[in-house]
């Protein structure tokens, strides 16, 4: 009844959604899988077989510490700032939910400041133990490597010490049932479990270890970003493709594609990989300097050339000399610097305004756009002759939404520059807002990418996993995941269904609107251990709506009073 009580307690039933028509479950924002015990009782029979006890317990103990981590931050979540202690007991009442065992805490010893820790749980019902009797029968070691390791798993996510926890006794070895007992690693005085464990891959809970990981990467990476290009996708390979038999040549490359697809992060690449790599990168945003400026930065100023023009400077043409000069947004170019560019193009030469002297400059231009220059061309905004100088070697870059298989590794490399940025140490993303993020259409490409994920870096807690909120905020681009489960375990149809037959009966049986909302919001209150903050979350309202409406239930002589509504558990 327990374990009942905690599944009722966190609502985790509504955390369960079945998405039949998309073949997706999810418990919250992690992908869950229905599977057969048996298929994964043999493949488990595989692992024995083929790499040997050893290395098939410590794969099993890895796996089921991945499934305790992933369960402790939802445990977190579904208890927000409550007592640690309350997180340690959702635990068993996850795993039991999931279907792998029911266990009971029979000791705990928590210091939380001393970092202590001491478990003991009784299993039942392992779905390991009987899976490995079916396959092995009765033997010499215990079994439920997958149940300790989700125990380790769990408690060392939300502990931050890593804790191991053991089965002492087993069905497998002819016990009555299976006992685990969890301790810091350094108290069971031997490292028999280190072998399973390999640090080096559960350390994601060792928060200052993978700081200084990130911070290292994200240093190494400030060298790199500005040069860096991600992505394997067929479409990005092929722009990539293109421009790299570019690189080593001098040939003036003109880049295309939608605003936000990293123009010059393509551009800098270019001149990172050319022969020009020690010389200057200069780029120019034309779109972004007034064009009553654009020459003078452009080409430079002879003092005395116009009023203000006190000193002479060199223009970008010049400052780029030896090296590469980006002009962005070409298409915003004025008519006149136009004119100026063609020339400079034509001779290689530039001249400062006010001057007639002609300085010679040894310039790779890389010119890029988001509008149609042909139709730039035929509308009179743009000169043909400039155009055909500089589109020599078109390369198109692709968009995000055709490249989207580039997400992943996109994300990962932008959590990596700005987890150190925000001093986060973050653990990824969930399977859902993954799932939203290559279900999007992207329409502002990769900048609106890296904006996204320098929110959600912002947003989420140190220490947790980027969910859909921190990505959209409030604004979830893919549909609410389908159908639940009610409370006799029955999974409906359709959430519209369901609720449209409930108020059917509800009318059927001679309605009372007053009486039933406060039947409601009774119920939420009881639910919610008289916190009304999480009672008004339950009922979609806000606290305060919640307090009058509560007030209006108890304070009234209506319907609702008769249903002892108490001033004490709805002042909490
Ligand atoms: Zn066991």
């Amino acid at each position: 009844m327990a374990v009942q009580g905690e599944i009722e307690r966190f609502n985790l039933r509504s955390r369960l959604r079945f998405n039949i028509d998309a073949g997706q479950i999810w418990l919250d924002e992690s992908r869950m899988l229905l599977l057969h015990a048996k298929a994964l009782g043999a493949l488990r029979r595989e692992l024995f077989d083929s790499l040997g006890a050893k290395r098939a317990q410590g794969l099993l103990f890895r796996m089921g510490f991945a499934a305790g981590q992933q369960d402790a931050d939802l445990a977190s979540k579904l208890l927000g700032e409550g007592d640690n202690f309350d997180v340690f007991q959702i635990g068993p009442a996850l795993h039991a939910f999931e279907g792998l065992v029911k266990a009971t805490i029979t000791e705990a010893h928590i210091d939380w400041e001393q970092g202590c820790f001491f478990g003991e749980t009784k299993s039942e019902n392992s779905w390991e133990a009987e899976s490995h009797l079916q396959q092995f029968g009765i033997g010499e070691d215990t079994a439920c490597w997958t149940l300790s390791g989700y125990a380790s798993g769990y408690v060392t996510r939300f502990f931050r010490r890593f804790i191991v926890f053991r089965e002492t006794q087993c069905t497998c070895r002819g016990d009555h049932h299976c006992v685990m007992v969890g301790k810091p690693v350094e108290a069971w005085g031997d490292d028999a479990y280190l072998e399973y464990c390999r640090p080096e891959e559960l350390d994601t809970s060792f928060q200052a270890l993978q700081q200084e990981l990130w911070q290292l990467r994200g240093r190494q990476r400030e060298q790199h970003v500005p040069g860096k290009l991600v992505g394997s996708s067929p479409a990005f390979r092929m722009a990539f493709d293109l421009l790299s038999k570019a690189a080593k040549s001098p040939i003036t490359v003109l880049l295309l594609g939608e605003t936000g697809v990293g123009k010059e992060v393509f551009a800098q690449w270019l001149h990172e990989n050319s022969d020009r790599a020690d010389q200057p990168f200069v780029a120019v945003n034309c779109a972004a300097i007034p064009n009553d400026l654009i020459e003078s930065e452009l080409f430079g100023v002879q003092k005395g050339a116009f009023t203000g023009a006190q000193q002479s400077r060199p223009g970008r043409f010049e400052r780029a000399d030896g090296g590469t000069l980006f002009l962005d947004e070409l298409g915003d170019l004025s008519p006149s610097a136009q004119v100026k560019l063609l020339r400079v193009l034509q001779t290689g030469e530039v001249e400062r305004l006010g001057d007639d002297k002609a300085r010679k400059v040894n310039v790779r231009l890389v010119a890029a756009t988001n509008v149609n220059l042909q139709q730039a061309i035929a509308d009179g905004r743009f000169r043909a002759d400039l155009y055909y100088r500089l589109a020599t070697y078109p390369v198109a870059i692709p968009p995000l939404r055709e490249r989207k298989s580039d997400i992943p590794v996109l994300v990962t490399a932008l959590l990596e520059k700005y987890a150190p940025i925000y001093h986060k140490s973050l653990l990824g993303l969930t399977d859902r807002a993954m799932q939203a993020l290559m279900a999007y259409h992207w329409p502002g490409n990769v900048r609106e990418l890296e904006n996204l994920i320098e929110r959600a870096v912002l947003l989420v807690p140190s220490g947790a996993q980027i969910e859909v909120e921190h990505l959209f905020a409030g604004a979830t681009p893919t549909a609410p995941p389908g159908a639940a489960i009610d409370r006799q375990g029955q999974v409906g149809n359709a959430d519209e269904a369901r609720r449209e037959l409930l108020y059917d009966t509800l009318l059927d049986d001679g309605f009372d609107l007053q009486a039933h909302e406060t039947r409601l919001l009774e119920l939420a209150v009881r639910r919610a251990n008289g916190n009304l903050t999480h009672a008004a979350r339950l009922l979609g309202i806000t606290r305060r709506q919640l307090a009058y409406r509560l007030k209006q239930a108890t304070g009234e002589a209506g319907p609702g009073a008769r249903h002892g509504m108490t001033k004490s558990n709805s002042d909490r």
